[in-house]
């Protein structure tokens, strides 16, 4: 599978489309991703869901351990530690760089248990034409939104998947709405459990 994504120094415009941001593969800033993280992470609404939940999550599942108890900025700190060949944070569709090929957009790829811990992290797309300082601060704010997601995946040793995630977060009352159920036999439901508690994660930093 080719890369369709595009080399952001091959991008002269002073102004950049959304279709053209949306397919550049733009490299991560991840001091100012991790800044981000803590920046969210301060705010008391995120830190008390994120405490909770992993807690919650953790105790229903006892043989998949909280990693480094739990704390996100550590997780993400491990994350980035490993030694290994291929990049921490990838872009999805980037191939060369080992982007996962079922096209998921974003993704907690591997294990801290397997030392092999990694997260894809989809493009962004601007809803209008923008400068290429705009650019970046708009795929620093959402990539730092994606690598906080994806770091709660990798704060289980062995990954918490999108359901246990949002089945933990119905148990605790913390969403209005029901859990998503499939419609048909053997549906692919982990888009859904990851929408579903994704949107609580989201409304605690917002
Ligand atoms: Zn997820």
């Amino acid at each position: 599978m080719e890369s369709i994504l595009i080399d952001p120094d091959s991008v002269h415009d002073e102004f950049i489309d959304p279709d053209t941001a949306n397919k550049m593969n733009m490299p991560f800033d991840v001091p100012g991703i991790r800044a981000e993280m803590e920046r969210m992470l301060s705010i008391p609404k995120c830190r008390d869901f994120v405490k909770r939940l992993l807690a919650e999550v953790s105790k229903a599942a006892p043989v998949n351990k909280l990693v480094a108890g739990g704390d996100v900025l550590k997780v993400f700190d491990m994350i980035m530690a490993q030694e290994m060949e291929l990049p921490k944070l990838v872009r999805a569709c980037d191939f060369d760089n080992g982007a996962d090929k079922t096209l998921n957009l974003n993704l907690a790829i591997g294990s801290i248990a397997g030392k092999d811990a990694r997260i894809q992290v989809g493009s962004c797309r601007p809803g209008k034409s923008v400068t290429r300082e705009e650019l970046k601060a708009a795929y620093l704010k959402s990539d730092a939104r994606m690598c906080l997601h994806e770091t709660i995946h990798h704060c289980g040793e062995h990954v918490y998947t999108d359901e246990q995630l949002a089945r933990t977060v119905f148990l605790m009352n913390a969403s209005s709405d029901a859990l998503p159920v499939p419609t048909k036999p053997n549906q692919d439901m982990r888009t859904a459990y990851s929408q579903y508690w994704d949107a609580v994660l989201k409304k605690s930093y917002k």
